[in-house]
């Protein structure tokens, strides 16, 4: 690291310490005992509202069960479910404060752990695209969680990272704040491609924060299949298991 980084570091250090989520420690937003406390999946489940397990080998094109074939996207990779508190913790302050941005070191690391603990080299063929936010929703909140995320795990698993192709066109009214129906209507035709010729045949990992219904992945997935994509996985942080 240059001296001038380290300086910087050093100085943000003592302007902002960082507190962690957990437990309250000083010096980062999750330290090592609480992030060795969290129970990562070691398993693949399905996209369906009552996850099964799945066996699963880097080879497969797909992990869904049999009810799930129809759906666009082709397996949902997730370490974390959103019941736990700290996990719940970590991505609300990841989403509403803009000063925990770096919080996407932290995350993108449990998502690596998942992969290696499924199979090591998952990624190794595939491309990065995040769910994009909207223009303005993007100026108002000053980044995208799920692109910061995206941008971490290109960073540590370098495959390339596409933030020039999947757009939002429109705002949408909180999806937490709707039923699935509600969910799948409110995304419909939100999305539009951008230089198609780079996702064309390719194997991509959509990132994002969570999963509940996946209204918003299986809606991206379409276009970006639409489009030419060979593969589309989501990758997320949790996943909220839903019944209804
Ligand atoms: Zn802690
Ligand atoms: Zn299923």
């Amino acid at each position: 690291m240059s001296l001038l980084k380290k300086t910087k570091e050093i100085l943000l250090d003592i302007l902002f310490p960082r507190f962690c989520f957990g437990c309250g420690k000083e010096g980062s937003y999750l330290c090592q005992d609480c992030q060795s406390c969290l129970d990562i999946t070691e398993d693949i489940f399905c996209l369906c509202s009552v996850p099964k397990r799945l066996v699963f080998s880097r080879n497969m094109n797909s992990a869904k069960c049999t009810q799930c074939l129809s759906k666009k996207l082709n397996g949902l990779f997730f370490p974390l479910s959103y019941q736990n508190n700290l996990v719940k913790e970590l991505i609300r302050q990841f989403k509403y404060d803009p000063f925990v941005k770096e919080l996407a070191k932290p995350l993108a690391e449990l998502i690596i752990t998942h992969f290696q603990l499924i199979d090591k080299e998952v990624w190794k063929d595939k491309i990065l695209i995040p769910i994009p936010l909207h223009k303005k929703k993007l100026r108002k909140r000053g980044f995208n969680q799920a692109e910061e995320i995206a941008k971490e795990l290109a960073n540590r698993l370098e495959i390339p990272l596409l933030l020039n192709c999947l757009k939002k066109a429109k705002t949408t009214s909180p999806q937490a704040e709707l039923s699935k129906k509600e969910r799948e209507e409110n995304i419909k035709g939100v999305f539009w491609i951008k230089n198609e010729h780079l996702i064309k045949n390719k194997k991509i990992l959509l990132v994002d924060d969570i999963y509940t219904t996946g209204a918003t992945m299986e809606e991206a997935a379409k276009i970006l299949k639409k489009a030419g994509a060979k593969e589309v996985w989501g990758v997320v942080v949790a996943r909220e298991p839903l019944s209804n």
